[in-house]
């Protein structure tokens, strides 16, 4: 049985039977029978579907943001902020599919014995979308409406932290008049989600961390699947001399601390120039003071538990390496002694790029910033990671951010903003922040194939 435990309180609050590999396979088996009447189904009546589905999400957004903050942590506020968003990026969807399913003529020819030459695009088939339980209602509909809407069955796996959150949302897709049997949820953790590679699926679309990226990657190595992982981060920002000090801390400390730093575009590095430095830092310390820590059901609250227990050990090392390493704790530093789950707002400085804290996925509501002297520098460090999901450049001068990150080996690039998503660019990451993009014509085209026409009339 998958128990779930509300990291808030430590509560069990239900235990739900897992799938096995038999009922795994068997979820599959009827997605794979449904998938080509669901594709021959009318692209309106698709999408007909997912507007009703929108709609419901909508209708019932209180319950299930009380659901996410219950199984996972999060602040209601952002819970509810999550969910407010979603429509957007579900209109974007609505909005596009149809014309990315359009074919293409590339060559025509109508004259005896002249050639046609036309591209359509057709479902993968079945898919997994095996996903994460930070973001469950961005992560999981960026796959599951556009491969839904361009006719493939997508077989669901929500993480094992946000399954009942990952059920509503399907339950409310039935309600929509999406058959069940194109969107199965498989209800695990690590197990389930292997036994699903091992099935027979078209493609894998994966959101967690690199190391499980790297792991899905090698299983399906061989299988000429698609796969398309979103993977973990490190992002960097840089805040130059001539900036605004208190605007610029204010978006980086939202940006570090917002949903208590379990987001993938996280800012969890920050370089800041020697002239402006001490009064950045204060600004930034001050910022990050005033958050709300507390009880995620109350409204007021902007840092909630994490979601996970263990990732306080894996802050907790982050913070012994740094100290030994010399780094100087400015605020928080270790666990709240008053509440179980939930770590301190941490802000660091002095630290360095040999400190975990600085190289490492922290994943938690802890920040270190740099000093550095030049344009230069601050280049080089951005791109001294393992990771490229996003970068972010702070200054009153937008050539010189576009020159700077243009720089910078990341999948998105900020100017003067940090930790934001649009529905209309591809999310996309370098590096070990995954292959592959989401959301945007981009995260449409990728749930489809190719089909290339050569058609030559009788001569
Ligand atoms: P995770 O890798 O622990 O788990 C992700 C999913 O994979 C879960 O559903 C899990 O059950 C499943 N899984 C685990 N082992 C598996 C296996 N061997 N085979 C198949 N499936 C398996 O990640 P997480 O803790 O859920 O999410 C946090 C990570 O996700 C962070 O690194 C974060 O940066 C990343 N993330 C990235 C993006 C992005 O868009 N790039 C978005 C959100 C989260």
């Amino acid at each position: 049985m998958l128990k779930i435990v509300n990291p808030a309180t430590q509560q069990l609050i239900s235990e739900l039977p897992e799938d096995t590999a038999d009922s795994v396979k068997a979820k599959v088996l009827v997605a794979r029978a449904a998938q080509p009447a669901w594709w021959r189904t009318p692209i309106e009546a698709r999408k007909g579907a997912i507007e009703k589905w929108k709609i419901l999400v909508a209708e019932n957004k209180d319950r299930l943001a009380r659901t996410l903050t219950a199984e996972m942590g999060k602040p209601l506020q952002q819970a509810l902020n999550e969910l407010n968003a979603l429509a957007g990026r579900v209109d974007f969807f609505l909005a596009n599919a149809a014309r990315v399913l359009e074919d293409e003529i590339v060559q025509v020819s109508s004259a005896p014995g002249g050639t046609e030459e036309r591209v359509s695009w057709e479902p993968l088939g079945v898919v997994a979308n095996i996903s994460a339980w930070n973001y469950p209602y961005f992560v999981g509909s960026n796959v599951f409406v556009p491969g839904l809407l361009t006719g493939n069955a997508v077989v669901y796996k929500p993480s094992e932290l946000t399954t009942q959150t990952g059920l509503a949302l399907a339950e409310l897709m039935y309600q929509a008049g999406v058959p069940r049997a194109v969107f199965p949820v498989v209800v695990g953790g690590a197990s389930a989600g292997a036994a699903l590679l091992e099935q027979a699926i078209d493609g894998v679309f994966f959101t967690g961390s690199y190391a499980t990226g790297k792991r899905i990657a090698e299983t399906t190595a061989g299988r000429m699947i698609k796969v398309q992982l979103e993977l973990g981060g490190k992002d960097p920002a840089y805040v130059c001399d001539d900036v605004d000090v208190e605007a610029a801390a204010a978006s980086l400390a939202d940006g570090a601390m917002y949903n208590a730093g379990q987001s993938c575009c996280s800012v969890e590095r920050i370089y800041v120039h020697e002239k402006i430095a001490r009064s950045f830092i204060d600004a930034l310390v001050k910022t990050v003071r005033e958050f709300v820590v507390g009880d995620p059901l109350d409204l007021t609250t902007y840092i909630g538990p994490l979601a996970r227990e263990q990732q306080l050990g894996v802050l907790d090392a982050q913070l012994a390496d740094a100290r030994a390493k010399g780094a100087k704790v400015l605020l928080g530093g270790q666990r709240d002694e008053a509440r179980k789950g939930w770590f301190q707002p941490t802000v660091l400085s002095d630290v360095t790029s040999e400190m975990s804290v600085m190289r490492d996925e922290s994943f938690g509501p802890v920040i270190g910033i740099q000093i550095v002297a030049s344009d230069e520098e601050a280049v080089r460090l951005m791109n001294e990671s393992e990771y490229g999901l996003t970068a972010g450049v702070y200054t009153k001068s937008r050539e010189r951010a576009e020159r700077l990150l243009g720089q910078v080996n990341a999948g998105s690039a900020y100017w003067n903003c940090c930790d934001r998503v649009s529905p209309a660019l591809p999310w996309t990451g370098r590096k070990h922040s995954g292959i592959g993009s989401t959301l945007s014509s981009h995260g449409i085209r990728t749930f489809l194939q190719p089909k290339a026409w050569h058609l030559r009339s009788p001569s």
